[in-house]
């Protein structure tokens, strides 16, 4: 241990800066991005556009905001490699008006966002995923447990939209989004395929594939080598877990992949199951982040985008307003960003991240597949905006097209075109509305969100670590 007490971090990088090779190594061999200099950052102000007027008038009734959180702990402070992760992610439902119910044919009165008991005593779910050291009812390894768990999580009652219909699992919302997906593993081409069905890449056992799988309770096998598969093993999550290291990496995707699948399963309900249109226009949600979904699962932002796009075009065709999908970052290299320009930038100003700002200023490394940014993660547009007090947002949304190829129209520079998002006016007049003294550059549902669902380590993280003793006792 070279370094001891608190300033170990500040010696040692006052020491490697001052390292003549690293010196060189920085200043000669490596691009990265620098502050902008006064001049930039008049150039980067220049760019940005007096917004869409803010408009009372416009705001949604109801917000949901989703968001997560996880912890990995090991179980006996005895035995530190034996680990168990929790992952939550709790929803928020805010009343913007003094709700009058909605109505569906037939006069019923509809409330979609009692949604599940989900979180009419603003519950969140809770998935506890085994990790290193730990079999999951008695399978071979961590990964076959951890497969098993995410499905019975995901298939599990506490995600079903409606009771006795296990059709309404977050599960079944899965299918409904694979029975989007383009490409290889799709049901049909242009993703029209059989929302009961879904394609998974390859037996994670035998390797053999794709093999379909059904949106049924039951135990399905692999009809090569008979193994068991899961309709979750679509997500490929399973290909990171480690069965004696951390699988923290493993858990914050799937609390991620979560959270946006929740958007879809609430979208969902009103719309396939309750038939409300009218409800879904006067909706907006608050997702932790922006609208992408990185790693194995990252072809689940394609089917995002076309379920989006889908369910706009139905509401614009019957008359009504869009959707409002609001992904919020509160870090993040676009964040770092702001930081940096912010004393450049008047307030009251909008500017939509395009390819060319982003990999001149925010990115030091362009996309491999020379593609436009965000390519196989991305869904929605990011945007910067600087409130009229002066606070500043990055926010995004689901780009308005149904997939990275539209007819006739040039993607790259379509989606950073502002005039493209109708319902810009609303979702700045939202923000605007949430803006807070309280939690500076946040949005109170967000804060809502973290304060029902946040797992902290003092002391709910020891209630935690209680549970889990007593959990796996009982089974030792
Ligand atoms: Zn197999």
């Amino acid at each position: 241990m070279p370094y001891e007490g608190e300033f170990a971090d500040k010696a040692s990088h006052f020491d490697i800066v001052k390292n003549p090779e690293v010196a060189a190594f920085l200043n000669e061999q490596c691009d990265f991005i620098k502050p902008p200099s006064e001049a930039e950052g008049k150039a980067i102000a220049a760019r940005f556009v007096v917004p869409p007027p803010l408009d009372e008038s416009l705001l949604p009734r109801r917000v949901i905001a989703t968001d997560g959180s996880l912890l990995e702990t090991s179980w006996d402070e005895q035995l530190p490699s034996t680990r168990i992760g929790y992952v939550k992610v709790g929803s928020v439902l805010i009343d913007m008006q003094d709700f009058q119910g909605l109505r569906v044919r037939g006069g019923r009165m509809v409330d979609p966002f009692k949604v599940a008991a989900l979180e009419r005593n603003k519950d969140a779910l809770t998935f506890p995923l085994p990790s290193a050291n730990v079999r999951f009812m008695g399978k071979d390894n961590v990964r076959d447990g951890f497969r098993a768990a995410v499905d019975a999580h995901l298939a599990s009652e506490k995600t079903w939209l409606v009771p006795g219909n296990p059709r309404t699992s977050l599960r079944s919302t899965l299918f409904v989004l694979a029975s989007r997906r383009q490409g290889r593993y799709a049901g049909q081409p242009m993703g029209t395929g059989d929302p009961t069905k879904l394609r998974i890449h390859k037996c994670p056992d035998c390797g053999q594939g794709p093999v379909e799988v059904a949106d049924i309770p039951e135990q399905q096998y692999c009809p090569h080598c008979g193994s068991e598969v899961y309709p979750t093993d679509c997500l490929r999550l399973w290909e990171e877990v480690s069965d004696y290291q951390s699988n923290e990496a493993v858990f914050r995707r799937f609390m991620l992949i979560v959270e946006h699948l929740l958007v879809a399963h609430y979208i969902r309900f009103a719309y396939e199951l309750e038939g409300s249109l009218s409800s879904l226009s006067e909706l907006a949600f608050f997702v932790d982040g922006p609208l992408a979904i990185h790693g194995t699962a990252a072809w689940l932002h394609g089917s995002l985008m076309a379920y989006l796009h889908a369910i706009n075009t139905r509401l614009e065709e019957r008359g009504y307003g869009r959707l409002l999908v609001i992904g919020l970052q509160k870090s993040g290299a676009v964040v770092d960003h702001v930081r940096l320009i912010d004393r450049f930038i008047p307030n009251n100003r909008l500017f939509a991240i395009d390819d060319d700002y982003r990999y001149t200023y925010i990115r030091a490394g362009k996309d491999p597949s020379g593609n436009t940014f965000g390519y196989e993660t991305y869904y929605g547009q990011d945007f910067i905006y600087k409130t009229p007090s002066g606070r500043v947002f990055v926010f995004a949304l689901p780009y308005p097209f149904a997939s990275k190829h539209p007819e006739g129209v040039d993607f790259k520079t379509a989606k950073a075109d502002i005039s493209r998002y109708p319902e810009l006016s609303r979702a700045l007049t939202l923000i605007h509305h949430f803006e807070s003294d309280l939690y500076e550059n946040a949005v109170i549902p967000v804060a809502l969100a973290h304060r029902y669902t946040a797992i902290s380590l003092e002391p709910g993280g020891r209630v935690l670590n209680l549970l889990t003793n007593r959990a796996l006792e009982q089974k030792v």
